[in-house]
């Protein structure tokens, strides 16, 4: 009988249709049909007013800006927090938004997570009612624009040492410092700024304008163009004590925000390489050399398959974490996991795409070198690839090999 039963199943397998190169695995037969509905709007949003315009925005070095109202009126800025204007989405939803967006730019997917995962999330986590209800309605809205201020020049990896330092004195903070590589930190109203107080580390919310508060851009970047990324000055700024962040106390605070971004950051870069990916296939199944298209040849196909090989393997990595994630199973280890399998993966990608692209794959013509470049900043931000290593490391082995 249970021979007799393998073989009424197994033709009928062999039968099932073979799903679209770009989802060769069918991951799409996973989602929900909400979630597919969530990913499509997205897609259709970023084909149709991001893609026209981001090659532009990318070559001049500017952000854009005109696209802020209408991702907010999609709902997608603070997606996956719950009240104060936000659209409450699971974190499966989120990460197809970041997936969807990121297909388009890392830089607009930068520009979603730092909203909503590094401002928003902190004021909705560790925030007073006060601070909720005044900024993130705002920044649900896409009228007030926030950034996260951790790393500093002289401190990256390290963040746990970092410099700047909040003096309470009388009914206010003086705060000193600099922070460096600050997303959106010279278009934001506020800044979330992490600083050592006699307490430990505690997070401030510091409002544009506030005196002894100055910003300045970082020009000259090669990656991330169509991306704000500031320094912030503080000079004896004097910040209300009502805007320091009152539920968080150490380095928790900033890593709870990390964690969320680091979450989106592996969906989205699955985006950046399906969007690399489908661009070599379709230039490699035009593109005659010898007398016949180069798709033809056997080391091309062999770069197209572990492509699509490793995109399957990320997307459902990203996924499972996901499911994870909305079940409230999702340990930070894991998220390292993802976000440095993914991110390498998709710069390594990116890269082998481009060579397929020859000469042509130079240019800003084809999005690819556009993403590649991108996918270096991703590799290197929230935590490097190598700092994942090792909290990977640690967790398996039980050593600590940070320092
Ligand atoms: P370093 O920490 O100096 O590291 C240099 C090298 O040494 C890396 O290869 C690193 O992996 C390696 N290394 C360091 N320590 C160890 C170790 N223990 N063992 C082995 N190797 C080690 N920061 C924010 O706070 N907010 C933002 O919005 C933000 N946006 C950014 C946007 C962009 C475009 C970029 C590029 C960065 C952004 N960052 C932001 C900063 C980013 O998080 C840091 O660049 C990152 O944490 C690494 O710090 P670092 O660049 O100082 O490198």
């Amino acid at each position: 009988m249970v021979e007799q039963t393998h073989a009424a199943h197994t033709p009928i397998a062999r039968k099932a249709p073979l799903p679209a190169a770009s989802d060769l695995y069918n991951i799409d037969h996973l989602l929900s049909e909400e979630e597919r509905m969530v990913r499509d709007t997205v897609r259709k949003f970023v084909r149709e007013r991001v893609l026209p315009i981001i090659g532009t925005h990318f070559e001049a070095g500017t952000f854009p800006r005109e696209l802020v109202s209408e991702i907010a009126a999609l709902g997608l800025l603070g997606m996956h927090l719950e009240g104060y204007g936000c659209a409450g989405l699971s974190a499966v939803c989120y990460g197809l938004v970041c997936q969807e967006l990121e297909a388009g730019d890392s830089g607009i997917r930068s520009f979603v997570s730092v909203q909503g995962s590094l401002a928003m999330y902190p004021i909705w986590a560790f925030g007073s009612e006060a601070q909720k209800e005044h900024w993130l309605p705002r920044m649900a809205r896409g009228e007030a624009i926030g950034c996260f201020g951790l790393t500093e020049p002289d401190r990256g990896s390290d963040a746990a040492h970092m410099q700047t330092s909040a003096r309470l004195d009388g009914d206010a903070y003086i705060l000193n410092g600099t922070k460096m590589w600050i997303t959106n930190g010279s278009i934001a109203d506020v800044a979330v700024v992490w600083a050592q107080t006699s307490e430990g580390i505690r997070g401030f919310l510091v409002e544009r304008g506030t005196p002894g508060f100055s910003t300045s851009n970082i020009h000259q970047k090669l990656s991330l163009r169509a991306s704000v990324t500031s320094e912030l000055h503080f000079s004896d700024c004097r910040v209300p004590a009502q805007n320091m962040l009152p539920n968080v106390l150490g380095m928790r605070g900033p890593l709870s925000c990390l964690n969320e971004a680091r979450y989106g950051i592996a969906w989205g870069v699955t985006g950046a390489a399906r969007t690399c990916y489908e661009t070599a296939l379709e230039y490699a199944k035009t593109r005659i050399q010898f007398g016949r298209p180069i798709a033809g040849f056997q080391l091309v196909q062999n770069k197209l398959v572990i492509m699509a090989t490793e995109l399957i393997k990320a997307q459902l990595l990203a996924l499972q974490l996901g499911r994870l994630k909305d079940e409230g199973l999702m340990h930070p280890v894991q998220i390292s996991l993802a976000k440095r399998n993914n991110v390498r993966e998709a710069l390594h990608t990116a890269r082998e795409a481009r060579s397929v692209l020859g000469a042509n794959g130079i240019t800003l013509e084809y999005p690819i070198i556009r993403h590649m470049n991108n996918l270096e900043s991703v590799f290197t931000y929230e935590g490097t690839d190598d700092i994942h290593t090792l909290i990977i490391g640690q967790a398996i082995t039980g050593e600590n090999a940070f320092s």
